[in-house]
């Protein structure tokens, strides 16, 4: 099993020495916007203490991401939830005959977003698993009735429909796609979201999680989030922390992020989030990151990337203000409508109960649509003219969501 292979989180925390006056060098650095280093990083995962983190990544906060919190309201559309991976910790992934299988036709998909847009939603994310057609036969059936022969024709068709009928925005999470299907979809959604996970290759190895998910290879990862920078399609991507990576790993993922940002300037947030083991997936004994590395991961992120937004989902995390302390700036898609498909043991906190614990911190939670409000001031063109007139209608002067459409 590969819990005895790796360094585990608990395992990596033995080796703190303590060694505070580099970290408080490496912290005075932080503060005059120099951009730290693999290296001070990991000193900082190793030797600070965590209060001397939270003052730092809260401070590069209230600096450069000031006075608010922001979550997007929408609702998670489970279009299809078979997949050609396996990886060890996931329950989303069903086979055929299971009964909570999901293949939803357009109208199920309407009749949810209707609800939603009387929620006052404004983000339709649409979830598939990893190119299902290519291992089930059931879904290529499925589809070629339909007229498709991938998937990913079928959610192109899903967001245009969405687009048209009722005009929220399709934020798209379908897996590792080629750059002629980000094409394709850019014009149909409002950003799209591709974990990175992890830029571990080790994690991909034999009786590790990634072992049968060749698309969380991450070289594959990689490619489908160069191409989504290419095309300039505002990106969400992320990690998974505790499912058996080291910290000089965590490090190394962050710091890939920001060099892809760095090239093309489009990854518009970074979710931090936390494993959580699952009844019946291979992972279910494998412990969940103790909170102390969680929160060491989420401060890093916040030092390595001052500006970026930083997200940690409110659903998997107890005393979720812990997190604002650590740096964040954004709590991400929370639904009145659906729960989430991915972790449907987790119920999402009311967003009043965000809101109190948001005020309670002196901030402010305001709704923010599926797309960042520096991708539609940009010069560049980060949105296409398909998209453009739903924005137009959803967002105010500030980029966010309008207060009159909430009420
Ligand atoms: S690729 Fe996604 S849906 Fe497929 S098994 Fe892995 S986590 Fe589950």
């Amino acid at each position: 099993m590969f819990i005895s292979q790796g360094v585990t989180h608990n395992d990596a925390l033995m080796r703190c020495d303590n060694d505070l006056e580099s970290v408080v060098k490496i912290m005075g650095a932080i503060k005059h916007s120099y951009l730290i280093n693999r290296e001070q990083a990991l000193s900082l995962f190793y030797d600070a203490r965590l209060e001397q983190l939270i003052e730092c990544s809260s401070y590069l906060r209230n600096k450069f991401r000031p006075s608010i919190l922001t979550y997007s309201r929408k609702v998670f559309v489970n279009l299809v939830n078979l997949c050609r991976d396996t990886c060890t910790y996931c329950t989303y992934k069903k086979e055929p005959g299971d009964t909570t299988i999901s293949m939803l036709d357009p109208d199920k998909v309407l009749t949810i977003i209707e609800v939603a847009k009387r929620l006052r939603c404004t983000e339709a994310l649409i979830v598939t698993g990893e190119r299902p057609e290519i291992r089930y036969k059931e879904v290529r059936n499925w589809l070629r009735k339909k007229g498709f022969s991938t998937l990913s024709e079928y959610v192109s068709e899903i967001c245009e429909m969405i687009i048209k009928k009722t005009g929220l925005l399709p934020h798209t999470n379908a897996g590792s796609l080629t750059k002629q299907e980000l094409y394709t979809l850019r014009e149909t959604n409002a950003s799209m979201g591709l974990m990175l996970e992890s830029s571990s290759t080790r994690l991909s190895g034999k009786g590790m999680p990634h072992e049968r998910a060749p698309s969380k290879h991450p070289k594959v990862r990689i490619k489908s989030l160069a191409s989504c920078g290419e095309l300039n399609i505002p990106t969400t991507t992320g990690l998974l922390v505790g499912i058996g990576e080291t910290p000089e790993e965590i490090v190394e993922s962050l710091i890939l992020i920001r060099s892809l940002h760095e090239s093309f300037g489009h990854i518009q947030e970074v979710i931090m989030q936390n494993f959580s083991p699952k009844k019946g997936t291979a992972m279910s004994n494998y412990p969940a990151p103790t909170k102390d590395y969680f929160m060491r991961a989420v401060a890093l992120a916040r030092i390595l990337m001052p500006t970026m937004n930083i997200q940690v989902p409110p659903n998997l995390n107890e005393r979720i203000e812990d997190y604002i302390d650590v740096g964040i700036n954004d709590w991400g898609g929370i639904s009145p409508v659906t729960i989430d498909y991915v972790n449907p043991e987790h119920p999402w906190p009311p967003i009043d109960f965000v809101n109190q614990v948001t005020s309670k911190k002196g901030l402010l939670l305001k709704a923010r649509l599926p797309v960042y409000p520096e991708f539609l001031k940009n010069g560049r063109s980060y949105i296409s003219q398909r998209v453009r007139p739903s924005i137009e209608a959803l967002a105010n002067d500030e980029g966010l969501v309008k207060e009159s459409y909430l009420i």
